[in-house]
Parts: C-alpha cells; structure tokens; sequence
C-alpha cells in the first residue's frame, strides 16, 4: 500500500534477551528495506535502571542491549523512540507464551502487577480496593509517582539518545478514584499529569507522544469504550499541549474515522495507528489520506506481539507462538512492501 506521509513507523516490544539478534537482524534485513524509518519501542519497565533497579521488570535490556538496537536503527536511518505506559497499563494478564507483554484484561479475578506498582504499591490508584477494572493506573495525584516517573523517563531516553519518548496513557478507565484524585474531574487530572511530564520532556529539548483514545468521545465518534472515553476523560483534549503528538489509533473496521478530524480541528498532529485487520488498516489510512489537513506526521503500526516472535516469523517464515501473531505478521507483509 502508498504511505504519502513521511514517517513510516512501528511499535516493536523490547526484544527478551534470547532473540535479540533476531530483532536486530530483522530491523536490518526486513523494516529497513521496506522503509521503516520510525520504531517505536515499549519498552515500559523492561530496562535496567540504574537509578530505580527496584522497578526492573521482565527480562529487562541491558545498556549494551539499546545501543546494539540503537546502532542497527542508525545504520539504517531509522529513529528509534523507547515507550512506556504513564497512567495505566500498570497490571495485566501476560501473552502467551510469556514475551514480557501485559494486556488489560476484564474477565480475570486478579491480574499481576507491572514493575512500577509492585515497587510502590502506594503508587497505585486501586490501593486498598480488590476490585479489578480490566488494569491498575498509577495515582496522578502522587508527587512521589511523578518524581519517580520522571527519572525512569530521564534514563531511558538518554539509554536511547532519544528526542521523543511515548507515555502511552491508553485505555485508562480508573482514573479518579482515590480521595486525592476524586477532588478533580478526570480530563483535570489526566491532562495535568501529561502536561506536566510533557513540560519535563521539553525541558530536557524533547517531544512527548502519546495515544489519541481517552481524548476522544464514544458518544461524538462511532469508538467503542476503548477506542474512545464514555467517563469525561474527553474533556483532556481542550487541555493539553497542542505539542504533544497523538498516535490515534483504531482497531475495528469503520465506514468513518471521525477523530481524523477531530485532532485536526482542534490543532494536534497525529500518527495514523492501526493494528491486525487488513480491511481496518486499508479503511483507517485511505480515510486519513482524504482527511490530512496536513496535520498527519505518518503511520504508526501497532503489533502488541513480542518482537522476537514477529522477527522470527517475518524472517524465517516460523509459526507466530501467540495467537495475534500470524495476522499481525501478515497485515505488515502485504501492506508495507518494498
Ligand atoms: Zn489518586
């Protein structure tokens, strides 16, 4: 498929140390040839702080590990941006096999807990509760989250030597809850907290990403709950900074895509972020091409596989281990070719 944009990205999981050499292999001899110039990589807590080793999670990289990434990513002219999850996402239910990654999930009784929160349990908006909202977000009224967020954000982008990190800040549906917090409405206090990590970014001369659903409204849009907010967190977008860049992604198969436009009237710059369905991604980017106001930086394809797995389907033809991944691996073959 033609990508008008310029930037051609993807989101890739920090590879678990074992495949490493598959994922820089196939950034090397599968993204880059295709044209690839933006990886985006979550990374969330899977790195080895020096600063904070009490938040290591899973098969976390090493230093030499990033700048083995890093060096690929250079060589061939592709801008490596590590990510984490700033306000939810802090617990899950993993893939399986386990590569490390953490879903929300609704059916579950319990879910297991990310690095940050079994570090700081007080960091953790449903402290005291046993109640399971599909995942745990941090508290946004904790100063002490916030510093400790901010030096994790310092080390990682230096690890990187990044200009841009994303703060993911997705599917956040248990914002507000403790005493603290319930004195603001949820857009106040999401849009506080991203405007003050974004002020902390700038301040160190980079750029903040994050993605587009809690600022979007499912009873203005066609979204589902997760695709947009039926909470008042909508309300986030008439406050945050309109330098923050938007990854507005969309997973199910629609006649429109209104937030398209939305962004665009209200003065944000956005990536264009699919997932596995083809007649989605097909859909999702001819709708934004009709709708660019010039306001769209590119595609960001999402993928939510381990990185190890994809490489290692994309590149040996293997079967994918988790149950997205021959779809996901299929939708990027036929859809970015060389
Ligand atoms: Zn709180």
């Amino acid at each position: 498929m033609k990508i008008p944009w310029k930037t051609k990205g993807i989101v890739l999981t920090a590879p678990l140390s074992e495949g490493i050499d598959d994922v820089i292999k196939f950034i090397d001899e599968y993204l880059a040839p295709r044209g690839f110039n933006l990886i985006v990589m979550q990374v969330r807590y899977r790195y080895r702080f020096k600063r904070h080793p009490e938040v290591w999670g899973y098969d976390p990289l090493s230093l030499e590990g990033v700048k083995r990434l890093l060096n690929v990513c250079r060589k061939n002219n592709i801008k490596l941006v590590p990510k984490m999850n700033l306000i939810g996402h802090q617990s899950g239910f993993p893939n399986e096999p386990t590569d490390g990654i953490l879903h929300g999930h609704n059916q579950v009784l319990s879910d297991i807990p990310d690095a940050l929160l079994r570090a700081y349990p007080s960091f953790d908006e449903q402290r005291g509760t046993n109640e399971i909202l599909y995942s745990r977000s941090i508290c946004l009224s904790s100063i002490a989250a916030k510093i400790v967020v901010c030096e994790l954000i310092d080390e990682l982008m230096d690890a990187f030597e990044a200009d841009e990190i994303h703060i993911g800040c997705d599917e956040v549906f248990n914002a507000g809850l403790c005493p603290e917090c319930s004195k603001k409405t949820r857009a106040e206090l999401i849009s506080s907290w991203i405007n003050s990590l974004n002020d902390h970014v700038k301040n160190r001369g980079g750029a903040t990403l994050i993605w587009g659903d809690r600022l979007l409204s499912t009873k203005e849009t066609c979204y589902n709950r997760w695709e947009a907010s039926d909470d008042g967190s909508e309300g986030a977008i008439n406050m945050l900074s309109k330098d923050i860049t938007v990854c507005d992604w969309h997973y199910d198969k629609y006649e429109k895509y209104p937030s398209v436009d939305i962004f665009a009237n209200k003065g944000f710059r956005i990536m264009v972020s699919p997932w596995r369905d083809k007649g989605n991604l097909e859909a999702f980017i001819n709708y934004a091409i009709e709708h660019d106001k010039g306001h769209i930086n590119g595609v960001l394809m999402t993928t939510w596989c381990g990185s190890v797995d994809l490489a290692r389907r994309l590149l040996y033809g293997e079967r994918g281990k988790w149950l997205h991944t021959e779809q996901i691996a299929d939708t990027i073959d036929k859809t970015f070719t060389r």
